[in-house]
């Protein structure tokens, strides 16, 4: 199908364009590789779209002492092309190598991904393992979400109509930390149809700490899975104490059944694939 008629603006600042989408029926665009398709199958026919391509300030990857702050317009390619990343934060070079195709990573941006909220994204998994901050500008000002109060259900978020996401805050990641990266589609580059990311620190006892097991896929919003980490929280990191660990997230996630998969499935994913994160952090 054809997109319905739409208008275009492509202001230069936050301000002018969160007053545009103020003034009527208005979406913000960005890589377009989700809104367009959407607005295709006339699943959305906003009266205005509101181009961030020249706002200025809004595509910085930076590193400091708060940690790693990547700007809404920051793309996939960006991310992967990026060589201090792969030290930074491993985890979420990792992911980002698993989001679809690389004409699709050449495009889509972090805000967008945040922003359209599909429970089978990498990036918003990412920032609920990471238990990140999400920076949106309104009309009411600057607002700081948590990453795990931001998601609220498939397709869904506290973002209100009139906001735009600017950043987000990925806290600094020790270099001991150990990690691992699980996910599971039919076809490299498809949407998972389920996925973990997974971390935890180890004490000088040799005890696990600090676990963090966030799911996507296999939930209708990506989320941590607390169970799964109290397993793994204060124990040896051990092949026993990773299969505790995946059976509590089995258990712990009420999975979707659609065209691709049925919830029994996802949720054996589920478990394989905790197990599988765990063991590749423990390496
Ligand atoms: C074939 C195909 C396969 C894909 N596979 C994957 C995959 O495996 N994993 C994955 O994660 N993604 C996948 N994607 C989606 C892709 O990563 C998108 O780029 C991403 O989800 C959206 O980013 P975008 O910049 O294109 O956003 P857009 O399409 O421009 O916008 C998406 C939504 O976010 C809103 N929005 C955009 N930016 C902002 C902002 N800064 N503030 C507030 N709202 C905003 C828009 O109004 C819109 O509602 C796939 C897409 C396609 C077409």
């Amino acid at each position: 199908m054809k997109l319905s008629p739409v208008r275009y603006a492509a202001p230069t600042s936050v301000e002018e364009a969160v007053a545009l989408l103020a003034t009527c029926d208005a979406k913000i665009i960005s890589g377009g590789q989700s809104l367009m398709p959407i607005m295709a199958f006339r699943l959305a026919s906003p009266e205005l779209l509101v181009d961030l391509k020249k706002i200025k300030g809004l595509g910085d990857i930076v590193l400091d002492s708060e940690g790693l702050h990547l700007g809404a317009k920051v793309k996939w390619i960006e991310i992967e092309t990026d060589v201090r990343l792969k030290t930074a934060h491993p985890l979420l070079t990792k992911a980002i190598e698993h989001v679809a195709h690389y004409q699709i990573r050449n495009r889509g941006t972090v805000g967008g991904s945040l922003a359209h909220a599909d429970p089978a994204s990498e990036m918003p998994a990412i920032a609920a393992c990471c238990d990140a901050v999400i920076s949106v500008v309104g009309s009411g000002g600057l607002r700081k979400i948590n990453a795990a109060d931001f998601f609220v259900g498939a397709l869904q978020t506290r973002l209100e109509p009139d906001e735009i996401i600017v950043k987000i805050l990925l806290p600094p990641w020790p270099a001991t930390r150990r990690w691992g990266f699980q996910e599971f589609s039919r076809r490299r580059g498809d949407f998972a149809l389920a996925g973990i990311a997974a971390y935890f620190d180890v004490e000088p006892d040799g005890r696990a700490t600090n676990a963090h097991i966030a799911v996507f896929g296999a939930s209708d919003y990506q989320r941590r899975l607390t169970g799964a980490e109290a397993e793994l929280n204060g124990k040896k990191p051990t092949a026993d104490t990773f299969a505790a660990a995946a059976r509590a997230a089995a258990a712990e996630v009420d999975p979707p059944s659609d065209i691709h998969a049925p919830a029994d499935y996802r949720r054996a994913l589920v478990e394989t694939l905790t197990g599988r994160a765990l063991a590749d952090a423990n390496r």
